[in-house]
């Protein structure tokens, strides 16, 4: 293990707001850390509805220093390739990640969202979780927090995290509280979410691998059809407990009809079946039959709608507070990111939080510079990515499916590559456990040194600061 001072201050209260997948890994982190934390939840109980999660190399690293990765494998399947094929099952191309093992150090992981809330919610202690308490705003100075929550309750604390996801109160009230001290945010930051898809999942129950051979195979690799007429996609995904997971993604006909200030559906609950699916049942699927079929093997609590938006918010802290995941940066789904960027976020701030020296404000504001120095320029080119995949996947008439063809099947694999290599090159890991057992092949980013890791070996004549964190990686 690397030794290293621990000057992290015993007495640093934190709170977070959402137990989403950004808070609860944070949650995850602090605790191993031995940090003073509590999380507000606003359901009244776990409510994980959604279809699949595909968590890429990058987040390997923490899981297996956290010690998840093994449990994570036993309930997941391991993913490289998309499968990309026309509504009549035509093939468009093919997504293929490569080794990714071998290059980067671990497989993606391909898991239902119910799973993998299991495994979160195993790794924080129950009574530091607080379900039913929604935040309704909150007040800060130089001296604190103090959030406001729905029961009539108040609560302090040293540092606010706004862990809320993409309609953010946490953000929201920060946003406003800047204004009326005179302070600039940026105009797009204020502007509300536009949507422009909607989007059906669903989970199948149990299937028969005798029905769908595709379940025998073992591997979480996804398959996508493309509508020809519409824009519309579908994913499939195969699960390790042999569901087929669907997703529907539609490009809505009037999507300035639908802002944040007139719809606001951010949660994932399960409503019936609407227009979407009639639109796609019959189509066939690539393991058999028709999408229908699935959709007939799919019971109704598994069954989500949700409207897509995509947003990449500038400002992402101010005085005590501070932004992760869908509160700073909300992705479409195309591109399988949002969760994985919210992971990382949260071991760029974690490693800040446990270097912090003491509870001033000073101290908080250098803590909160680094962690977007050292994260947001990575967040908001999978961002762009995200979204130019997107307009390459739904724009429809044959110049798109020549142009998308082309992409996907006559790419040199170098260049693929070196997409692959740019979205894996950021693979923080924390700084106060041993370093994972990962041997890439391709280097990633030189870990990000804890600002005060810095400034604590400058006071002492030490260089640099990357020995904190040995790794094959860094
Ligand atoms: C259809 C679809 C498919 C996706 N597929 C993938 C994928 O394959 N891979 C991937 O990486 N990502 C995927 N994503 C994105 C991913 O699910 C999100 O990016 C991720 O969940 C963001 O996590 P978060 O913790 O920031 O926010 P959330 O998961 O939204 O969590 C926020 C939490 O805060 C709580 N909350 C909100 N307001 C308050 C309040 N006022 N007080 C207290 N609590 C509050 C909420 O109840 C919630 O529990 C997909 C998204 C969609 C819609």
């Amino acid at each position: 293990m690397t030794s290293h001072p621990n000057i992290r201050p015993e007495k640093l209260k934190i709170i977070i707001v959402g137990a989403g997948i950004s808070g609860l890994m944070t949650a995850i982190q602090l605790e191993r850390a031995g940090m003073d934390y509590v999380v507000f939840e606003k359901s009244k109980e776990c409510l994980p509805l959604g279809s699949a999660l595909s968590l890429a190399s990058s987040c390997c690293y923490i899981f297996d220093q956290l010690g998840m990765l093994e449990d994570l494998r036993k309930v997941s399947l391991p993913c490289q390739k998309i499968d990309y094929v026309r509504d009549d099952l035509s093939k468009v191309g093919v997504m293929d990640a490569g080794n990714v093992e071998d290059r980067y150090g671990y497989n993606a992981i391909l898991i239902t969202r119910p799973t993998f809330y299991d495994v979160l919610l195993t790794r924080v202690p129950a009574h530091k979780i607080h379900w039913g308490k929604r935040i309704l705003g909150f007040e800060q100075n130089q001296y604190g927090v103090m959030v406001r929550i729905a029961d009539n309750t108040t609560h302090h604390a040293d540092i606010l995290i706004g862990a809320d996801g993409a309609y953010s109160a946490v953000r929201q009230t920060l946003y406003k509280s800047m204004l009326k001290k005179g302070l600039k945010v940026p105009k797009s930051d204020m502007a509300p979410l536009h949507f422009n898809s909607n989007c059906m999942i669903g989970v199948t129950n149990v299937l028969s691998e005798e029905e769908y051979p595709v379940l025998k195979e073992k591997t979480g690799d996804f398959h996508v059809i493309i509508g020809k007429e519409r824009s519309i996609q579908v994913y499939l995904f195969t699960f390790a407990e042999n569901r087929i997971g669907w997703q529907i993604c539609g490009k809505m006909e009037n999507p300035e009809d639908h802002d944040e200030q007139n719809f606001r559906f951010s949660d994932w609950s399960p409503v019936a079946a609407d227009e979407l699916c009639d639109q796609v049942r019959h189509y066939k699927c690539p393991f058999g039959g028709t999408l229908g079929d699935l959709m007939d093997r799919t019971p109704k609590e598994r069954l989500s709608k949700v409207m897509l938006e995509d947003k990449y918010f500038h400002t992402w802290w101010h005085l005590r507070t501070v932004l992760i995941g869908d509160a700073c940066h909300k992705h479409l789904p195309f591109g399988g990111q949002g969760a994985n960027q919210a992971i990382l976020d949260s071991v760029h701030l974690v490693n800040q939080l446990y270097a912090i020296p003491t509870n001033s404000l000073e101290d908080v504001a250098k803590t909160f510079k680094s962690y977007y120095a050292n994260r947001s320029t990575n967040a908001r080119d999978v961002y762009k990515s995200t979204a130019l995949l997107s307009s390459m996947l739904s724009n429809r008439g044959f110049g798109s499916d020549t142009v998308r063809s082309l992409a996907l099947s006559k790419t040199p694999k170098w260049l693929n590559e070196l997409g692959m290599d740019g979205m894996n090159s950021d693979r923080p890991f924390l700084c106060f456990l041993p370093p994972p057992n990962a041997t890439p092949s391709i280097k990633g980013k030189p870990q990000a040194v804890p600002v005060h890791y810095k400034e604590m070996l400058k006071a002492q004549g030490l260089k640099g600061g990357s020995s904190i964190f040995s790794s094959t990686s860094s």
